[in-house]
């Protein structure tokens, strides 16, 4: 095992404690000294993840929780709640029914989870694992999150209900600049 802070391999165990059906350690890194937990449990499924080049690779649940506190590194987020996260997503993974799936949907359900809990990890986690096409991309994705009304089912509903004086004018006028200007001059 690696720590996940600083990726050397000098790990101690610290704490050690057996629920039942996990065995909770708490770990620390001999070199930095910063902790982290790891659970064991017993697997019934072998999960395997497909990579981009198609190879398959058995579900590591560690590099998980490793790429999610790297995101996370530095930010004020207690470590229960990353450690929650991991074990949203393994639960969600091992309730999908499969006996395989994508690192990109794997990645896709690291991005949600981080959207929610901390802007910087998600955009931290985003960048790395996204790789965004461009700037524009990375700036679209930026914008997004700093939107100060998020728009979800809910919220359009309201909207819908609002008198559409304010709506209307505000989209009218978006729409109708362009099409004076691409009007070629004759
Ligand atoms: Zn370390």
């Amino acid at each position: 095992m690696i720590c996940p802070y600083c990726r050397h391999e000098d790990i101690r165990v610290v704490d050690s404690r057996d629920s039942g059906d996990e065995i909770r350690r708490r770990r620390e890194c001999s070199v930095c000294l910063r902790r982290f937990t790891t659970y064991e449990r017993v697997q019934t499924r072998i999960f395997q993840v497909v990579k981009k080049d198609q190879r398959r690779e058995e579900l590591n649940t560690q590099k998980l929780l490793g790429s999610l506190f790297n995101a996370c590194a530095k930010r004020p987020l207690p470590v229960k709640a990353v450690e929650k996260i991991s074990k949203e997503i393994e639960t969600e993974i091992m309730n999908s029914g499969r006996s395989e799936i994508s690192s990109k949907i794997i990645g896709d359900m690291v991005m949600d989870h981080l959207r929610k809990l901390d802007r910087v990890a998600y955009i931290r986690y985003a960048s790395v694992y996204r790789s965004f096409q461009d700037i524009e991309t990375f700036k679209n994705e930026i914008d997004a999150l700093l939107d100060p009304q998020p728009v979800d089912p809910e919220m359009e509903n309201q909207l819908s209900f609002l008198p559409d004086t304010s709506l209307g004018k505000k989209g009218n006028r978006r729409r109708g600049r362009p099409r004076k200007e691409s009007i070629p001059a004759s």
